[in-house]
This record gives structure tokens, sequence and C-alpha cells, in this order.
């Protein structure tokens, strides 16, 4: 399997919001982030970084696609919750200690 060598491990996840970057988190350390979306905040994403790998593992959106998406680690996957207009992806790039951690 070939491919395999040609993938990057990822560095950080980045959070998107509606095409908005709102945060990114170090791939390397575990955490569980409560994503909130929508004009009041009234969806929901929980996001899990965990062993080096980002997966969705709740969500209030209908379709669930997001929580069904296999756990992202590689540079360029993306894991979308398209009702929530949430878009988390992979980068190389380290994390901006200028963003707004708290989302
Ligand atoms: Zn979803």
């Amino acid at each position: 399997m070939l491919w395999r060598f040609n993938r990057a491990e990822g560095v950080s996840v980045a959070v998107n919001i509606d095409g908005v970057q709102t945060a990114v988190y170090p791939l390397a350390e575990d955490r569980e982030v409560v994503i909130t979306t929508g004009d009041n905040d009234e969806h929901r994403n929980v996001l899990v970084i965990e062993d080096g790998k980002a997966y969705i593992k709740e969500a209030d959106c209908p379709d669930e696609i997001c929580v069904q998406t296999r756990a992202a680690a590689y540079v360029g996957e993306t894991i979308v919750c398209l009702p929530h207009k949430l878009v988390i992806e992979i980068t190389a790039a380290g994390a901006d200690p200028d963003l707004d951690m708290t989302v």
C-alpha cells in the first residue's frame, strides 16, 4: 500500500465554522472540545483529539455523518458536518497562538 507513505501525519487540528477558522489545536495533545455553531449557538459537536487522531464523538445534527466519519490523522483529511457548516481539518501547520482557543 504505497499511498500510505505519501501521506503526512498532521500537526494540528483546525476548526472552521462557516468558512472561518475559529480554533487550532495540537494533534499531539489529547482533549475534548465542545464546538457550538449556529446563530444562537444552538448546534453542538463534540470534537475529541486522542492518540494523534481527531474525531467527532457526539453531535446534534440530523444526519450525524460527522460522527460516523472515521478519525482523521493525516494532513488534508477533513471531518465535515454540513448541517452545522463545520469543517474539522488536519493541517501541517503549528497552532497559532493568536487564535482564540475558547471558540
Ligand atoms: Zn454532523
